[in-house]
């Protein structure tokens, strides 16, 4: 009675009579080119279970390490029937696959021992979608910077994980952006927006926190920064890219201002931070355009 077709979606199922310690039966089929291993004994299972899983500090680590009589009886007594784990795991082809684990207890009809039935689905496809969908809401669709929630909450956590440092918010807008749209339409304006956000990220290293507030607005946060002289250097590059761009469209009197304020000079949090850059932001703006200001008193 324990031969029976696999669902699809289910890589292996392994029946196991915990009393008396052994495996019962074991059924496994191929998903995608791989298979998990198939196991004789207990001890097997669990240690392939601990080799197979990728995050060795996954929780389904210190299951499968502590896989005894004992502690699955332990567990049992406490009232649970089932647990389950979600996590990526390695395929005997060496390919790597999400999958959702799941072990029932249940008393055996005929023996009367305690008994655990372990599934191993498949739920890859599911995870990378969901893990799509999750990069897509972090993201400004036109121009696939992060967008202003996400940035702003990265850049909440820069502040709080490295406070000990010296950062740099620049906040940047776009000058006379509204000649191009009303001379060339909204949709060059959306192509001039997507370049511009492209050349600008490609001025930060990888693991400065680049966004789009919204329209023609962009925030950075430059990280771990030296002296002011390397600020500035950076604020020169930026106003330098943002004319290249602007040099693509010519006749619309278009460049860009930076406005800048300083971590922790100019504030501690956030808030403060970005209020202080739009400040420096305007007076740019106010004074001629076409050029960076740092936030003063
Ligand atoms: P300023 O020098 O003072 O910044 O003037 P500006 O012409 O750049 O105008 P402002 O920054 O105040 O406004 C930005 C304009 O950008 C307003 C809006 O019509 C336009 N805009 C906002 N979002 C988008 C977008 O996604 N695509 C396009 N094409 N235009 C946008
Ligand atoms: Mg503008």
């Amino acid at each position: 009675k324990y031969l029976f077709e696999l669902p699809k979606d289910t890589c292996a199922v392994s029946y196991i009579d915990v009393d008396a310690w052994r495996v019962i039966t074991q059924r496994r089929q191929e998903i995608g080119e791989g298979t998990i291993q198939a196991c004789l004994t207990v001890e097997e299972l669990s240690e392939a279970a601990v080799e197979s899983i990728v995050d060795k500090e996954h929780e389904a680590i210190a299951f499968y390490r502590n896989f005894t009589h004992d502690n699955l009886l332990e567990i049992f007594n406490s009232g649970r029937t089932s647990i389950s784990f979600e996590y990526e795991r390695y395929m005997s082809d060496g390919s790597v696959r999400w999958v959702r684990n799941n072990v029932k207890f249940m008393t055996d009809v005929d023996s009367g021992h305690l008994c655990a039935m372990l599934f191993a689905k498949d739920i890859d496809a599911q995870k990378k979608e969901e893990a799509e969908l999750i990069f897509a809401a972090k993201m400004d669709k036109m121009t696939m910077l992060l967008n202003r929630e996400t940035s702003m909450e990265y850049i909440s956590e820069t502040l709080e994980t490295e406070g000990n440092k010296k950062h740099v918010l620049f906040m940047t807008d776009i000058d006379n952006f509204k000649n191009l749209n009303d001379t060339l339409g909204h949709q060059k304006g959306d192509e001039f927006l997507v370049v511009l956000a492209k050349a600008l990220k490609n001025c930060f290293r990888e693991t400065d926190i680049v966004g789009r507030i919204g329209g023609d607005e962009f925030f950075a946060l430059m990280k771990n920064t030296g002296a002011v002289s390397t600020i500035e250097k950076k604020a020169k590059e930026m106003l330098s890219v943002m004319r290249k761009v602007c040099a693509n469209y010519p006749g619309m009197d278009m460049s860009g201002s930076i406005g800048i304020s300083m971590y922790p000079e100019h504030g501690t949090t956030l808030d403060e931070l970005y209020a202080k850059a739009d400040v420096a932001l305007y007076q740019a703006k106010r004074t001629g355009k076409d050029k960076y200001v740092f936030y003063k008193e």
